[in-house]
């Protein structure tokens, strides 16, 4: 067993390397400080497939050192923790100083496929807490957990998460809940924040350091570009318009896409009020304090847009204006690229006709008058029956305008015999994008629950496997 783990290059906890680069950036990027100690940490989940991506050995997680760890009660050797600084704005309103206010960057791991930084959240009071606590809850730490790892089960890039470590901790939120630690990773959890605060603090020589820092780690193809930093932007503004066709095809809002909470990689980051969509509604809104729906679904690529126009103005003194404006131009074009491709596999179409563009809008509009689930509908769409007076029951019964589908059903027929496909071949085509499971919010309660009340995990790892 050792010698076939080592082989396979799992380690024990005290054979992980951890360097941290971001701690080698000037001090008025971030603050060291080590994470406030929790009482009796336990482990509550573990990601084995996260911890293979630092080669962590999964029999680790069964230490008792590895709550202590992930807690931030003990620190590794190589550790060197410390809280980021950054701005962002949030709802549309520029705040010039927030940072980690309860998160806190151990370090960065090395992983057979490059580094991850592991950063654990609700570890205690930073410089940045504001009026905050800096502690995380069980509940929202699950939260981030199952959809971070459901995101990327769906392809989509984000964040990834290691581990939640629980503690009898009371925290004071409406109710009285309890802290937990969760453990995050990612290739870099720089924000478009994080050039904002250097840009109005009139730093330059900081937001260059920044970008250079970024392009050296995670865009080292750029620096031998004519102009790297404007090259840094495209790939951000390609990679955002990728990442929000993504949210849209599966139907995900993320609920507060402040700029603190755009990641310079184009990754999911910071779960909060985020939700799946089930009944379709173009103007849904998860969050529950967005009452000017800034952040509802249909919201997500423009708002993406414009906080695209946030990271551009902070990188103004790297980039020209006219072509960070043309760069910014590229934006919809790129989205609608990524969404109709998307949509279109969602679909079943093989090839592109005229019409498409209009199918795919009465689709939704469908789906909206009847508020139908959205992710059923496309599951259930794979079984199409195309022969002519097919039923197709299991579909239709989802909506509440039976007239209304039937039209549409035909429309869908004729358009299906455009192109050479049956349904036979069609299905497990649709079947592999057409997810059977989203993290519906119900599944993700029924969990928190089992996990607050009874201090079963057993739902969590169930719908890990899931
Ligand atoms: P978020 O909306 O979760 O992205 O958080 C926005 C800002 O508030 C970030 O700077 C967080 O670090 C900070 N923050 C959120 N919750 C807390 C908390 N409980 N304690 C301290 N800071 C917090
Ligand atoms: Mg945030």
């Amino acid at each position: 067993m050792n010698i076939a783990r080592a082989e396979l290059g799992a380690v024990k906890l005290e054979e992980l390397r951890f360097d941290n680069r971001y701690g080698r950036l000037p001090p008025d990027f971030y603050t060291r400080l080590s994470p406030t100690p929790l009482p009796n940490p336990y482990l509550v989940a573990f990601n084995p497939a996260a911890a293979d991506l630092i080669g962590l050995a999964p029999e680790e997680a069964e230490r008792a050192e590895f709550a202590e760890i992930f807690c931030g009660n003990r620190l590794l050797p190589g550790f060197d923790p410390l809280a980021a600084v950054y701005a962002g704005h949030q709802f549309g309103v520029f705040v010039p100083q927030l940072g980690d206010g309860r998160a806190i960057l151990l370090g960065e791991a090395a992983g057979a496929q490059g580094r991850w930084d592991l950063q654990l959240k609700g570890a205690g009071k930073t410089p940045y807490s504001r009026m905050g606590d800096g502690r995380a809850v069980l509940r929202s730490s699950i939260r981030e957990y199952l959809a971070s790892e459901a995101m990327h089960a769906l392809g989509i890039p984000t964040t990834r998460a290691l581990a939640i470590v629980g503690s009898d901790q009371a925290v004071i939120r409406e109710n009285i809940e309890s802290a937990a630690v969760l453990t995050r990773m990612a290739p870099s959890h720089v924000r478009f924040g994080s050039f904002e605060l250097f840009s109005s603090r009139r730093q330059h020589e900081h937001v260059r350091t920044l970008a250079d820092y970024v392009i050296d780690q995670h865009y080292p193809q750029l620096r031998e570009a004519r102009a790297p930093c404007l090259e840094l932007l495209r790939e951000v503004i390609g990679r955002t318009a990728k990442l929000v066709a993504h949210w849209q095809a599966v139907g995900f809002c993320h609920g507060v896409m402040n700029t603190d909470n755009m990641s310079i990689l184009g990754l999911t980051i910071d779960y909060g009020p985020y939700g799946f969509m089930e009944g379709f509604d173009w103007g849904h809104i998860c969050n529950h304090s967005d009452d000017g729906g800034r952040y509802a679904y249909n919201m997500q690529p423009r708002i993406a847009h414009w906080n695209l126009y946030c990271l551009a103005q902070a990188l103004l003194p790297l980039v020209e204006v006219e072509e960070a404006e043309s760069a910014l131009g590229e934006y919809e074009g790129q989205f609608e690229q990524n969404y109709s491709g998307l949509m279109r596999t969602k679909l079943g179409l093989a090839t592109t006709q005229a019409d498409d563009a209009a199918l795919l809008q009465d689709t939704l509009k469908l789906l909206h008058d009847s508020r139908a689930d959205y992710t059923t509908f496309f599951r259930r769409l794979g079984n199409f029956d195309s022969a002519p007076g097919a039923d197709n029951a299991p579909l239709r019964d989802l909506f509440a305008d039976r007239d209304a589908f039937a039209v549409w059903a035909g429309r869908y027929r004729v358009r299906l015999a455009l192109e050479a496909s049956t349904d036979a071949e069609r299905k497990p085509r649709m079947d592999r994008v057409n997810p059977k499971y989203v993290l519906r919010n119900y599944l993700a309660e029924s969990a928190i629950r089992k996990a607050a009340d009874e201090r079963d995990y057993s739902e969590i790892a169930r719908l890990m496997r899931l």
